[in-house]
């Protein structure tokens, strides 16, 4: 959404805002985000398409798609069914990202269930200096810090670096199943 915005000659700020192409305004009032476009003033929205219609006042899709086509040169054979190969290339890239969404969400699971882990056993602590020490307690000692920091990589890595803490993962989902 940003190239098209900018490419049509929006002036957008570090922040992602920028005047308004829908109405008339003198501060900026509208956010441009990956796939769309919307005006908290006037409360207009569109994706790159209909943001490219709306510019050029096209009345139909297909032609903003032509024109968007032509003018970033993305070789898309407009009005054309894809080939075979486009097709199962399509599909190849949908289940992959598909897995992968999978595969983040049963990591992110197994990485807090940890952390929860290691916050219950840490209540475990000896009441009084004669208690004998629970051995999860110990162990909890020396992994919350870590519990902790797995999480907070994860929450802010990006796919490839969430996918580098995958070994790291599947370790913690096999210590989980000995819990
Ligand atoms: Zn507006």
């Amino acid at each position: 959404m940003r190239t098209v915005a900018e490419g049509y000659g929006l002036q957008i700020d570090r922040s992602g805002m920028c005047l308004c192409p829908f109405h008339a305004e003198k501060t900026p009032s509208a956010k441009v985000y990956p796939h769309n476009i919307y005006c908290f003033g006037c409360g207009e929205s569109a994706d790159v398409i209909g943001f490219t219609q709306k510019m050029f006042s096209i009345a139909e899709p297909i032609e903003a798609v032509r024109k968007l086509n032509d003018d970033y040169g993305l070789h898309i054979s407009v009005g054309e069914a894809p080939t075979t190969a486009e097709m199962s290339e399509y599909h190849k890239r949908i289940e992959a990202r598909r897995a992968y969404e999978q595969w983040e969400k049963q990591a992110w699971k197994t990485l807090h269930d940890y952390l929860w882990q290691m916050r219950q056993w840490r209540e475990l602590a000896p009441k009084s200096p004669d208690d004998v020490q629970d051995e999860r307690f110990v162990y909890s000692l020396h992994y919350l810090d870590y519990a902790e920091y797995l999480c907070d990589e994860f929450i802010h890595a990006d796919r490839s670096g969430k996918l580098a803490m995958r070994s790291i993962i599947d370790q913690l989902k096999k210590i989980q199943h000995i819990m």
